[in-house]
């Protein structure tokens, strides 16, 4: 390989590091869950899995993911439409789309690619998608591979949502639609939805939501934002991962009216250009929804360990972001702060990910801590006197 190129890449990383913004990654030896083992041996409380309702080690999806394993095999090796449908995948769509009371639903190997094949397929540059500023990633990057105008909101900001639904209608755009996160997942607050499907219909947009951090356990029975808001089926589009609270393994979906879901099974290119769902992993998925549906128990216990938790930070003198989903995050300004402290909190044994730029806004390094309903009150007191010991001796509190 060409040596200049490499040592292109090698200053790159060197100055990465000299930023402060080097991700290390740490190998878990044992499955997700509240408490965990490390490679070297040590337990830590884990207060950064997306694992909301503890599924991820969920011994019914466990059994479920080896039956089907038993079954089915273990792979696909085809696409969907070639020969990679299985009977337990149109069980999962449809189990998807009437627990979010949508006509049908399609799957996808990630809801990243979900995100990266909807816009393209939907709308052309006759068309505007107006986007929230601090949308995931990946609406970001479905966007930009979409030929549709765009337009950017400041979050949540509905005066800005306003302003640019009028310039889109005033460029003479045909169809609209506006894009959010159900919850925001740096920063943990809730879209403002009632108040978006009512500009929505003054303006004549669809509205689609990204409910990937609360599908499964907010709203009643988990059915995300949408239910939560009270906006309901105002929402067109629901996009959603099977890799967080839903057991936590992989997979995404659009659960939409039958005419969306249809033209994305023609169209959509991360649909027709990459494998089917494992076997295993789609009968995990279609037992974690059932689970979750059911599981008020498990949101109750999640809902009070996240009001514990925010609580005890808020009374020991920690700058958080305000809201009510268990993402909470500690802000601390400078990603060197938010790296120190995360190092102090491990040494502590308290499992936690500082997050900064390119992640966050520069300046606004944090560590995002999310609660889970596997923490026990123990492990969630264990992580606040940790939280409070280490931020004394760095001087952040
Ligand atoms: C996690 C997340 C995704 C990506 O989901 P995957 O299934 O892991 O690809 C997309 N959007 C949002 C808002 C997320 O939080």
């Amino acid at each position: 390989m060409q040596a200049g190129f490499l040592d292109h890449l090698t200053a790159t990383l060197a100055d990465i590091e000299a930023q402060g913004l080097l991700k290390r990654e740490r190998q878990i030896a044992t499955p997700q869950s509240g408490r965990i083992g490390l490679r070297d041996g040590r337990r830590m409380v884990n207060l950064c899995a997306n694992n909301y309702l503890g599924l991820a080690d969920n011994a019914e999806i466990r059994m479920a993911a080896a039956e089907a394993i038993g079954e089915y095999g273990f792979g696909m090796a085809s696409v969907r439409f070639i020969c990679g449908t299985l009977d337990l995948h149109r069980e999962l769509e449809q189990a998807v789309a009437r627990y979010l009371g949508k006509d049908d639903a399609i799957l996808f190997a990630a809801c990243f690619d979900a995100n990266g094949g909807l816009f393209e397929t939907l709308l052309t540059d006759a068309d505007a998608i107006i986007s929230d500023a601090l949308n995931h990633a990946s609406i970001i990057d479905g966007v930009r591979l979409s030929k549709a105008r765009r337009y950017r909101y400041a979050t949540s900001d509905m005066d800005d949502l306003e302003t640019q639904l009028k310039q889109a209608v005033a460029d003479g755009t045909r169809f609209r639609l506006i894009a959010t996160d159900g919850v925001f997942s740096m920063d943990g607050h809730v879209a403002k939805l009632p108040e978006i499907c009512a500009l929505a219909e003054r303006y004549g947009a669809l509205v689609m939501v990204d409910d990937c951090h609360a599908t499964g356990h907010l709203g009643p029975q988990g059915r995300g934002t949408p239910h939560l808001t009270g906006a309901g089926g105002k929402v067109d589009i629901v996009t959603g991962t099977f890799g967080k609270t839903l057991g936590g393994a992989m997979g995404g979906f659009i659960a939409a009216a039958q005419p969306v879901i249809d033209l994305l099974r023609q169209r959509a290119r991360p649909y027709l250009f990459s494998n089917a769902l494992a076997p295993a992993v789609t009968a995990g998925s279609l037992k974690a929804l059932e689970i979750a549906e059911a599981a008020d128990d498990l949101r109750k216990k999640l809902m009070r360990n996240t009001q514990r938790f925010r609580a005890a930070l808020t009374a020991a003198g920690f700058e958080l972001l305000p809201g009510d989903t268990p993402i909470i995050p500690v802000m601390l300004g400078e990603a060197q702060r938010a790296q120190d402290l995360a190092a102090a909190l491990d040494k502590r044994g308290v499992y936690v990910a500082g997050f900064f730029y390119p992640v966050v806004p520069k300046g606004r390094a944090r560590i995002r801590t999310q609660m889970s309903a596997a923490l026990d009150d123990e492990d969630v007191d264990f992580a606040v006197d940790a939280f409070t010991d280490a931020a004394r001796e760095l001087g952040v509190i």
